[in-house]
């Protein structure tokens, strides 16, 4: 009656807005994990009015993109690469704020290093005329030819990023707008990336820098749909950056924003179960409490969520489905503490001094630990002073692996001295002797600290059959109010990716449980 009474009066203006906040309570959400796509959606909501919880298993924010200090050096766990930095604008901007708001990007020139052999390297110029030169060094006429590469990737990129990685993908009708099915068949969908970028370059070398960021993607060149070409875009016109401080200022930022709209945070929160009545999530289990909700946004592992939090009758889907999933590689990574300099390396250094075939074939095709795996060597303390004690350098390697390997000390001792070997020899100078920290982590730890599929690093493969519509729904089928965000669902892995992805369920979330 009072409810009633209440709408009578607003339907008349005799309530002020502030009033309607009081007397009709905003909606209750709870956000599971605090991952970029978990800050992304709460944020999002919160800044809509929504009373948001995001509940954390661990003592931090970030997920894979977590930090830890040791003996002097600050290792950022995760990702290294800042890729697409007009995603990161858009997202503050959302907000009315800008990156530099809160951390200072630095475009990185040499943008990367390729190893092909001790002297056989390819710096990557960040400057566009300088890339023509380079390429047309290796390829009479491919100059020419990354133009035209460029122009069609550019396309895509301004197609997929802007218009297309920001659907729900709930179902093809998203996708049935004249113009955009009109740019979808420019957008390459059915063509592989390898036999696209084989269509423009020929020397070997050229082909392996233009195929390197499918690696980000989860799955080989082959299976990779050309559509994807947009990330050379990304690579090559847009840049590499870093922020100053190392990518962990991403994740405070978004830490310190999510507060600013409202955002409660529970860390050290483990979610073990979620509360249902009917077709409706009721409140949300975890280690710290329990709390009611309105809405549940999952940004924890998706398989996690589906397959261990939820009872069967109520997961999307079977533990069959998931088993044929490609899952994108797991890593075996090290962070390193040197108490000295390295001699001729850059920020971001790849090793692709191995087949890259054979190493994919290990990944994919016969999974098993790599017989000549590559590798990528990161050090963050070219650029910034503060990620390591004077004088030394913070490294850290990572071998893409198979998820779900076997994963033992043994093991990853042994891959540690094949890959300081070859980077020893590689870069003519010792490097194991300088070694005053070191911390070795792959699919165990994977599986532990995030609960991930088969212990994967980056999700699901982008594989044609993975993409939009054939990903993981990021809506719960049998419960009206849970949905799904973060690198299994769509967009995909990767940060921007998973940005978007906290963005696109706070849209679906809104549509659905609007607040008032
Ligand atoms: C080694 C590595 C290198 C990478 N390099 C790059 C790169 O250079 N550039 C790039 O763009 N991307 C990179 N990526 C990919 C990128 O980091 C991920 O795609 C992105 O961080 C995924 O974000 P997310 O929010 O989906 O998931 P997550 O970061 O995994 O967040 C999920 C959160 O949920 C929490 N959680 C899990 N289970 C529970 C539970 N039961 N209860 C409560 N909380 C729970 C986890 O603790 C975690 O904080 C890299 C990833 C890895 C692992």
């Amino acid at each position: 009656m009072a409810n009633y009474a209440i709408r009578f009066l607003l339907a008349f203006g005799q309530l002020n807005v502030d009033f309607q906040l009081i007397i009709m309570p905003a909606k209750k959400i709870v956000v599971i994990g605090a991952g970029f796509a978990g800050l992304s959606a709460a944020t999002t909501l919160a800044d809509l009015g929504y009373a948001v919880t995001l509940v954390e298993k661990h003592n931090m924010p970030g997920g894979r993109a977590r930090i830890f200090e040791a003996e002097g050096f600050r290792f950022d766990m995760g990702p290294s690469w800042y890729w697409m930095p007009d995603v990161f604008d858009r997202y503050f901007a959302r907000f009315g704020k800008k990156v530099s708001d809160y951390y200072e990007l630095i475009r990185l020139d040499p943008a990367y290093t390729i190893v092909f052999d001790k002297n056989d390297r390819m710096r990557i110029p960040a400057d566009y005329k300088a890339l023509q030169e380079l390429f047309e060094s290796y390829e009479p006429g491919a100059a020419k030819q990354l133009d035209a590469f460029m122009k069609q990737a550019a396309y895509k990129y301004e197609v997929g990023v802007n218009q297309l990685v920001y659907k729900p993908s709930r179902s093809l009708l998203e996708f049935m707008h004249p113009s955009l099915l009109l740019d979808m068949t420019r957008m390459d969908i059915f063509q592989s990336i390898r036999k696209h970028i084989g269509k423009f370059f020929k020397n070997q070398k050229l082909v392996t820098l233009m195929e390197f960021p499918v690696l980000f993607l989860g799955a080989t060149p082959q299976n990779t749909p050309a559509l994807y070409s947009l990330m050379n875009y990304a690579d090559l016109k847009l840049g590499t950056w870093y922020p100053q401080g190392g990518m962990f200022e991403i994740v405070k930022a978004m830490e310190s924003l999510a507060k600013e709209k409202g955002v409660k945070f529970v860390y050290e929160a483990e979610v073990t179960a979620i509360n249902i009545s009917g077709r409706t999530a009721k409140s949300v289990v975890t280690t710290a409490g329990t709390f009611e909700a309105d809405v549940v946004v999952g940004g924890a592992d998706y398989h996690h969520l589906d397959q261990q939090i939820l009872p069967e009758a109520y997961r999307n889907y079977s533990s069959d489905y998931w088993k044929k999933r490609t899952m994108a590689p797991s890593s075996l990574l090290f962070y390193i503490g040197l108490n000295k300099k390295l001699e001729g390396l850059t920020h971001h250094t790849l090793f692709f001094d191995e087949e890259f075939d054979q190493h994919a074939h290990d990944i994919y095709t016969d999974p098993k630990w790599p017989t000549k795996p590559l590798f990528y060597a990161s050090l963050a303390s070219k650029t910034d002073s503060t990620v390591a004690p004077e004088g030394c350098e913070n490294l850290v390697i990572l071998i893409p692996l198979a998820p779900d390997l076997e994963d033992t000390e043994a093991l990853r001792e042994q891959y540690y001295t094949m890959i300081m070997d070859r980077f020893e020899k590689l870069t003519d100078q010792s490097i194991r002797d300088a070694v005053v920290y070191k911390r070795s982590y792959a699919m165990a730890d994977f599986k532990t600290d995030y609960h991930a599929f088969k212990g994967n690093a980056y999700g699901l493969a982008n594989t044609l059959l993975q993409t939009a519509i054939l990903k993981p729904a990021l809506k719960n089928k049998k419960l009206n109010n849970l949905y799904y965000t973060g690198q299994l669902t769509v967009p995909g892995p990767g940060v921007p990716p998973s940005l978007i992805s906290g963005q696109v369920v706070a849209q679906e979330v809104v549509r659905e449980y609007p607040n008032h």
